[in-house]
């Protein structure tokens, strides 16, 4: 089956109110094994919505609409469907009895505009609100399913999930739904990870195998209908070990976490301790892995050492090492180890990470922007400096240093198991 939301409301094409409805119904509809061709936006306008039912008819099995079922005089698209259908809108009696009861209990008088929300299209099945006033419509005319919903999403998401699904699973006749799998990778770009798996990317169609990157994070989402989990766990753990066959060094989890919670929890699992010391990125790695609940039991604290001054108040580096005649200068293979060394013996830890490095615009210390050197400093073992060339502007340049920090500790942490 194929569908098409179409969300009724003028704020939504004013950009007063970011559609999210679209987003929750295409998610909900995949899970559902219910493809969504189309997502439209029109405004509270009957001529308009009329047009969208028109087009949506011609290219959909089923028809989603998410707004415009209020009391108002704006809220137009249960009556214009049944325009539409040459259908007659009655009264849904426990619709109406919950509204009267509403009104006596403010001790407000009701007006006509609050029975409208009572309204629905003869022969529908009604769909229970239980978070408002406005009652849901699903019903099918010549082959053509409708689901009217309404347009507040604290109403809309519970109609949908409970009323509205049970009526979809019951006019599609499909027992399949969608079950999905993120791989989460970190050290390769999205264009390398999909370059060396193009050869199963091409060759295959079940699992689907989506790469995307978000966040400084590179995923793929793999997916697959199946009557149960059970039967879906079985295709996607096939795939998911030829996946690892290909590039199984940069797989840091099979679930959809940040690689800075896969770092703590390799931590925890050894029972070690991490501290950071920061300048190029002005502590987003601290900020990134103290987003992570409970990494206070693994992450003992950041330095900011943004200036040469207080790289050497803080951390103690010699003003020698940053400055001056000869100096190898704070954007320095050797800085970075030493920030890295110093963090590890201020603060007791066993792992020790430090970053030094051109975020940009500009270059700095005659050294090109995205020129970063990540230290990585670890109790009783040799200090090791990574060198990365980043691409991106000032932010993106950040972001992929503090992720390429983090991947090093990962990959340090899981040799180390
Ligand atoms: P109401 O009884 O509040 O009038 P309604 O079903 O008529 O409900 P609308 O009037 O279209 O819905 O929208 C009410 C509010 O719901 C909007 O102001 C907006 O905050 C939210 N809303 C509407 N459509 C969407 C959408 N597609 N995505 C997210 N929020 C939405």
């Amino acid at each position: 089956m194929r569908a098409e939301i179409i969300a009724v409301g003028t704020e939504l094409l004013l950009g007063q109110t970011v559609n999210t409805n679209a987003t929750y119904l295409s998610q909900g509809l995949a899970e559902l094994g219910i493809d969504v061709y189309f997502q439209t936006v029109v405004g509270d306008n009957a001529g308009r919505i009329r047009q969208a039912i028109e087009l949506a008819r011609t290219r959909a099995d089923v028809v989603l609409f998410t707004g415009g079922l209020g009391p108002t005089q704006d809220d137009l698209t249960k009556d214009a469907l049944a325009d539409y259908l040459n259908l007659s809108l009655t009264e849904h009696g426990p619709s109406m009895k919950k509204i009267e009861e509403m009104a006596a209990k403010r001790g407000i008088p009701l007006i006509e505009s609050n029975r409208r929300q009572a309204n629905m299209i003869e022969g529908c099945t009604p769909l229970e609100n239980e978070a408002g006033l406005a009652v849901g419509n699903a019903l099918t005319v010549d082959g053509t399913h409708y689901v009217l919903l309404p347009g507040p999403p604290r109403e809309m998401r519970p109609m949908f999930d409970g009323p509205a699904k049970a009526w979809l699973r019951t006019v599609s006749g499909e027992d399949r739904r969608l079950y999905s799998r993120t791989l989460k990778f970190a050290g390769i770009g999205e264009s390398a990870l999909e370059h060396q798996l193009i050869g199963l990317i091409d060759g295959q169609s079940d699992p689907t195998i989506a790469p995307y990157a978000k966040e400084g994070e590179v995923a793929i989402r793999l997916s697959t209908k199946a009557l149960s989990e059970r039967e879906a766990a079985g295709r996607l753990d096939e795939t998911e070990a030829q996946i690892r066959s290909l590039v199984g060094e940069h797989l840091y989890a099979a679930e959809d976490i940040p690689l800075e919670e896969a770092v703590i929890r390799l931590l925890r699992s050894e029972g070690l301790k991490l501290a950071s010391a920061e300048s190029v990125t002005g502590g987003l790695l601290t900020q990134l892995i103290t987003n992570i609940p409970g990494s206070s039991g693994e992450f003992l604290g950041g330095f900011v050492t943004y200036t040469n001054h207080m790289k050497h108040r803080l951390l103690g580096i010699p003003m020698a090492q940053l400055e001056g005649e000869g100096a190898p200068g704070a954007i320095s293979e050797s800085t970075a180890a030493l920030m890295a060394e110093r963090t590890l013996e201020i603060t007791g830890g066993d792992y020790g990470v430090a970053l030094t490095g051109v975020a940009g615009p500009a270059e700095s210390e005659g050294k090109p922007v995205g020129l970063v050197y990540i230290g990585l400093a670890v109790r009783g073992g040799e200090t090791e400096v990574y060198t990365a060339q980043l691409n991106g502007n000032r932010g993106m340049i950040r972001l992929r240093a503090a992720k390429s920090a983090l991947y090093r500790l990962w990959l340090a942490l899981k040799d180390r198991k």
